[in-house]
């Protein structure tokens, strides 16, 4: 059997956030049990797999994985890798997979590219729709849009286990009909719901990202089991007595968090 294990569920920077004195930042601060990790889960199969290397690592993984899969180059997704360097674990050899150009800019740019030189990683490009297998589960990379302006790409990836398909896609712009009918294919899906609304922040149109209502509008008809994920400070369903978390649970989803396990 295979196991997802969530082990964060916050945007890139977090709950709190760095300089933020918003009501969902201070209740984070005064309430260990309201903060959140950035955006990371582990699959169990034989052996324990890591998606998205997050800055919140060590608090999220107890010991070195078998293996790490990247979505894409940004600070909740990729820095997490350095604490596998010689500063903290000195892993052995880590096999990373990537897309090819997120590869080459960790080879080449420190201070990532010592993993290499050290041998604390193995890094292995992925290739869009092409299955890596593991022992029961497989690992299937596709790409996503999210900011084209990142020349080494973003993946959301699908784990196909013995009995049951989930797909992790932690950072979308919008809900494509790619991203849409990945979703619908799986029978569970991890979706990107860092803003609730457009009204959030001021300068939304900067960080696009399909708001939760409007994906709870678009999946309204779809089978499957929907839990959004990446969540940012300023979203009202982090609280749970919000009227927004209420709207989402009526509708039939939910908010992920950490510690839920999903069986495929
Ligand atoms: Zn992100
Ligand atoms: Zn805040
Ligand atoms: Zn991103």
């Amino acid at each position: 059997m295979s196991t997802v294990e969530i082990l964060g569920t916050a945007q890139d920077a977090g709950v709190p956030h760095l300089g933020c004195r918003c009501e969902n930042c201070e209740t984070a601060r005064a309430d260990p049990e309201r903060t959140r990790y950035a955006s990371a889960i582990l699959l169990e199969d034989d052996g324990r797999y890591l998606f998205d290397a997050t800055p919140d690592v060590r608090f999220q993984l107890t010991e070195i994985p078998d293996g790490a899969f990247l979505t894409h180059a940004h600070l909740g997704h990729l820095t997490g890798l350095l604490y596998f360097g010689r500063e903290s674990v000195d892993a052995d050899e880590l096999p990373v997979y990537a897309t090819l150009g997120l590869r080459d800019v960790i080879r080449e740019n420190e201070p990532l590219g010592s993993l290499v030189d050290d041998r604390n990683v193995d890094l292995r490009s992925v290739v869009d729709d092409a299955a890596v297998p593991l022992t029961e589960a497989s690992v299937t990379p596709f790409r996503v849009a999210h900011r084209e302006s990142l020349p080494t790409g973003t993946l959301a990836y699908r784990i196909d286990g013995p009995n049951r398909s989930l797909l992790y896609a932690s950072d979308v712009d919008t809900l494509t009909e790619r991203v849409e009918s990945l979703i619908r294919d799986v029978d569970v899906a991890l979706v990107d719901g860092t803003f609730w609304s457009r009204d959030e922040i001021d300068r939304v149109e900067d960080v696009p990202h399909p708001t939760v209502s409007s994906s709870m509008d678009a999946l309204a008809d779809a089978d499957t089991e929907v839990l959004f994920t990446h969540l940012n400070h300023t979203n009202p369903l982090l609280d749970p007595g919000s009227d927004a978390r209420e709207r989402l649970e009526s509708a039939g989803f939910r908010v992920a968090d950490r510690g839920d396990s999903i069986e495929l």
